[in-house]
């Protein structure tokens, strides 16, 4: 049994939803494009799931939040997919593919033959056994990466409401969890190894700033150590964790946010992998022409910083999709991908975002003790990273636009005193 589509996109997430989307505007014919995903509903707006998807009153739910909604585009609803002839194939996991023959293998025994392959198979959240500890699928116990986590974990906070959450990391599923956990009327410690929260990319400086907001909500911090085990009642359901520390933290319910792994295994030994990804050009082409990789899976060259990454944010997942179709078909117009990295979150009140890389000098500016503050950072004297919190669009743009021309700095103390007044003036 088995059919043939020219193009196929193996994963049916972010990125399979925008290349949908510029397939069409680029006049893809009816019959010519196919979609495969594990997951049984048409492609969404991921970032939702820990946002939206979590509010007590009045919750985002599918369809609202289909792509493209994130950038006030179209919603690709299954009848959008119908009319413009693409084939959706849902619930559906592909086993193997075989990327010699251009085959991919599905899980209830067809085979799904392509001319151009695109894919787009994002991460799995990583789990605690893979840290030595059980207990990942006891009751209360929650991870958060797609649509079926996201449900459970809405009955498990509704059951737990007033009660105790251990939030299990502090990196962005963490702090949007921990936000949400507070807003649904339940009390958060969150424990992570590092000093203080979102290690990788804010300073001690910002993180002190959401830190101490966070306090402010109620939420407990425990830092420097991790969870070595969980205590259950009889009906195998999470009472309490355990820390290394020796600390035993009370626990109705536990959301574990430890970080992510690509799903490249279908293609280990076929394609060239680096960074854990699968390693694409600036076309977002494998080291196989007629494979393409985006998204969370993608690793691929940064040209305003000269090396290969992997990006595991949602805008670089909408443009990369973007770019590989516009290579695919229309190869001699395109040329290679020039992408500023961006990272965003919200929480409570609270909005920041993040441009380029944190590297080098870190010169902060604004007002700490309000609700506006930013820093750049510096790297052999030019402006590479750039971030604001409780910025205006305008000023977002401003912060963008100078990370991406990185101005030289000769003065960081000037640097300082200018503030954001260098972004908005350049
Ligand atoms: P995904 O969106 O993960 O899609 C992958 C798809 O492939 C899934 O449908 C999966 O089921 C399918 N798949 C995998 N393997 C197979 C297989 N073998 N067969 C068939 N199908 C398969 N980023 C931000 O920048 N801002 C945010 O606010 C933000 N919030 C987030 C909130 C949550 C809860 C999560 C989990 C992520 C968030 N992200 C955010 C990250 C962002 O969503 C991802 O970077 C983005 O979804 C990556 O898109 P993707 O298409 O590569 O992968
Ligand atoms: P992150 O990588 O952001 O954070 C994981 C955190 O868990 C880090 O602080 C990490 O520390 C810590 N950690 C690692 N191992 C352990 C352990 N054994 N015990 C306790 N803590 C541990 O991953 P998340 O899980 O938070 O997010 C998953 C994915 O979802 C990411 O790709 C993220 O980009 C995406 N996402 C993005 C959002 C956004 O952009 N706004 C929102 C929500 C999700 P260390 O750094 O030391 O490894």
């Amino acid at each position: 049994m088995g059919r043939a589509f020219v193009y196929v996109i193996l994963g049916g997430g972010v990125a399979a939803g925008y290349a949908a989307h510029e397939f069409v505007k680029r006049g893809v014919s009816h019959g010519e494009l196919c979609i495969i995903s594990e997951e049984p509903v048409a492609p969404y707006e991921r970032p939702a799931l820990s946002k939206g998807y979590l509010l007590p009153e009045d919750p985002a739910r599918l369809p609202a939040f289909h792509c493209c909604v994130g950038t006030n585009e179209e919603r690709l609803t299954p009848k959008w997919y119908k009319e413009h002839g693409i084939e959706l194939v849902l619930g559906t996991r592909v086993k193997s593919a075989d990327v010699r023959r251009k085959t991919l293998l599905t899980a209830t025994g067809e085979t799904i033959t392509y001319k151009i392959l695109i894919v787009a198979t994002g991460a799995r959240a990583l789990k605690l056994e893979e840290f030595g500890v059980s207990g990942s699928d006891a009751d209360g116990v929650c991870y958060l990466r797609d649509l079926a986590d996201a449900n459970r974990l809405v009955n498990v906070m509704q059951s737990s409401s007033g009660g105790n959450a251990v939030v299990i990391g502090g990196g962005y599923i963490g702090m949007e969890c921990a936000a949400s956990l507070v807003i649904n009327n339940i009390n958060v410690t969150m424990v992570f190894p590092e000093a203080h929260c979102m290690a990788r990319l804010f300073t001690p400086k910002i993180a002190s700033y959401y830190e101490e907001f966070y306090k402010s909500k109620g939420v407990q911090f425990v830092k420097g150590t991790v969870l070595t085990s969980f205590d259950f009642d009889s009906d195998q359901k999470v009472t309490a964790v355990n820390l290394r520390d020796g600390t035993k933290l009370p626990a109705d319910m536990v959301i574990v946010g430890i970080g992510i792994r690509p799903n490249t295994s279908l293609f280990e030994g076929q394609l060239t992998l680096e960074k854990g990804g699968i390693k694409v050009n600036g076309r977002m082409q494998s080291s196989n022409n007629s494979v393409y990789a985006v998204g969370d899976v993608a690793t691929f060259p940064v040209k305003i910083f000269s090396e290969t990454r992997r990006l595991e944010h949602v805008d670089f997942a909408r443009k990369a999709a973007r770019h590989a179709v516009a290579a695919i078909m229309e190869p001699e117009k395109t040329t290679e991908f020039d992408y500023l990295p961006f990272f965003y979150s919200r929480v409570f009140t609270l909005s920041w975002q993040f441009y380029g890389d944190n590297t080098g000098d870190v010169v902060h500016f604004g007002d700490f003790s309000g609700n506006r503050f930013g820093a750049y950072w510096v790297n052999k004297g030019q402006v590479v990273g750039s971030f604001l919190e409780g910025g205006t669009k305008e000023e977002y743009e401003a912060i963008a636009k100078i990370t991406r021309l990185k101005p030289a700095i000769e003065d960081l103390v000037d640097l300082e005193k200018q503030g954001l007044g260098f972004a908005l003036t350049l």
